[in-house]
């Protein structure tokens, strides 16, 4: 699915971000940033150790927050690496810091003066927040973000399975 916003477009695909064009792709990662499994695992694996490298200058990332390093191998030029929140049954701000991290991804590609960014669903994954809720919050910022004056002109959902894909396109056609 795909709705224009202003100037830009958002699209909901079902794929493999590793694999997208965009300007940035975006990495949910943990905040050592030195690497784990899931879309972390595969960012690294198929961009090659250049990531990591750059990864150990950074000094880590608090959770909601989020930082900046090449893509090595990959058509992205750049990672952006955020840290999403442990889903604890949403008493402990898991909601605001998962919203603050497509904000500050956001803001990390427009700092970077790029045009196109890929995001993967963030938290969702073994960090247990629910997909539904995560896709509320998610499409959200980003369409309030792209309603703004911003020189983004094209994000792209890169869901990995049918049934999240499901989930962000019901949510997506209710905002
Ligand atoms: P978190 O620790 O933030 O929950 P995970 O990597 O465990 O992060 O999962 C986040 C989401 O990313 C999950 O929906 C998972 O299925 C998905 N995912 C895993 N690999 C990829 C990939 N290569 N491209 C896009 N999404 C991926």
């Amino acid at each position: 699915m795909q709705k224009e916003i202003n100037e830009s477009v958002l699209e909901l695909i079902r794929g493999d971000i590793t694999e997208q064009d965009t300007d940035a792709i975006v990495n949910a990662a943990n905040s050592s940033l030195l690497g784990g499994g899931g879309v972390d695992g595969a960012i690294h694996r198929a961009g090659g150790p250049i990531i990591l490298e750059e990864c150990r200058k950074l000094d880590g990332c608090p959770t909601g927050e989020a930082k900046t390093t090449s893509a090595g191998n990959m058509k992205a030029s750049y990672v952006i690496h955020t840290v999403g929140p442990v889903w604890h049954g949403g008493t402990q701000n898991e909601l605001a810091l998962l919203k603050s991290c497509y904000l500050r991804s956001m803001q990390e590609a427009e700092r970077c003066k790029l045009s196109s960014i890929s995001f993967p669903s963030i938290s969702t994954g073994v960090y247990r927040f629910p997909v539904k809720q995560a896709s509320e919050i998610a499409l959200k910022t980003v369409v309030d973000y792209l309603n703004g004056t911003t020189n983004i002109k094209r994000v792209v959902f890169v869901l990995f399975s049918e049934k999240d894909l499901n989930v962000f396109n019901e949510t997506l056609v209710t905002l």
